[in-house]
C-alpha cells in the first residue's frame, strides 16, 4: 500500500445522509461500502483496477521524481565540492604568483 493508498477521503452517502469517511484505498479495493445507516456502494471491480492502476502511476511518478531529486543533490554537492577546490587553488595561486614589490 502506498501513502495514497492510506490517505483519507469522504464519499457521498449513496443514501444522501452524512457523507462516509473512509480512504482512496478502501474505494481501490473493498467491494463495498456503507454508511453508518446501510447505505451501501457496491463497486466494480474493472473500475477499481483502473483507480488502482492510476493511483501506482501516481505514485511510481512521485518515486521517480523523489530518486531523480536524490541524484541530482549528489551530483551537486560533488560538482560544488570540486568547484570550491578549484576556487580555492585559484586564489591562492593568483597570489602566489603575483609580482611583489616593497617600498622601502
Ligand atoms: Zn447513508
Amino acid at each position: 500500500m502506498n501513502d495514497l493508498e492510506r490517505e483519507k477521503t469522504e464519499i457521498p452517502c449513496p443514501g444522501g445522509g452524512r457523507p462516509i469517511r473512509t480512504t482512496y484505498g478502501d474505494v481501490a479495493r473493498r467491494s463495498s461500502i456503507k454508511s453508518s445507516k446501510g447505505h451501501e456502494y457496491k463497486f466494480k471491480s474493472s473500475d477499481q483496477s483502473k483507480l488502482k492502476r492510476a493511483m501506482n502511476k501516481m505514485s511510481d511518478l512521485t518515486d521517480d521524481y523523489q530518486k531523480d531529486i536524490e541524484k541530482m543533490q549528489k551530483k551537486f554537492e560533488k560538482d560544488i565540492k570540486n568547484a570550491q577546490e578549484d576556487f580555492g587553488e585559484a586564489f591562492q595561486n593568483v597570489l602566489s604568483t603575483a609580482d611583489v614589490l616593497l617600498k622601502r
